[in-house]
């Protein structure tokens, strides 16, 4: 008896914990890391481990209410669909984030539908070409 006390005290916590990490979400916009929401929900989840906010995240990506992307070798989140694009230079490493829309030509080769997009594209910055 006691046991299942203790259990739904606990699950009882865990939906709230998990009602408060989704009002949170609901007011982050632009893209945001794991440890950057993990911050913004210690707030007022003091007790939050990052643990919990990976499974969170990670939960909400696989529901498709939160899209994921790679920045910098981590992962980067969005609230809406976002495309999240970068344009390197491959002489000084400096990574611009740019807006693409026109995508005209992907979706001829994808069957599927499509969610969001992430493209790098490489090449020479303005000031690397002013340089050389
Ligand atoms: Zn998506
Ligand atoms: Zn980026
Ligand atoms: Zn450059």
């Amino acid at each position: 008896m006691l046991l299942i006390l203790i259990i739904n005290k606990q699950m009882s916590r865990n939906t709230k914990q998990k009602t408060e990490l989704e009002n949170d979400l609901k007011r982050i916009s632009g893209f945001f890391t794991a440890e950057e929401f993990h911050n913004h929900a210690l707030k007022r989840l003091p007790y939050t481990g990052i643990a919990t906010i990976y499974r969170f995240l990670k939960e909400k990506t696989k529901k498709r209410e939160l899209h994921s992307y790679m920045c910098d070798k981590r992962t980067v989140y969005s609230n809406s669909s976002n495309n999240h694009c970068h344009f390197i230079c491959q002489i000084c490493g400096k990574k611009q984030h740019i807006d693409i829309r026109d995508v005209g030509s992907i979706k001829r080769n994808i069957k599927g539908t499509i969610c969001h997009f992430q493209i790098d594209v490489t090449g020479v910055c303005e000031r690397c070409r002013e340089k050389s």
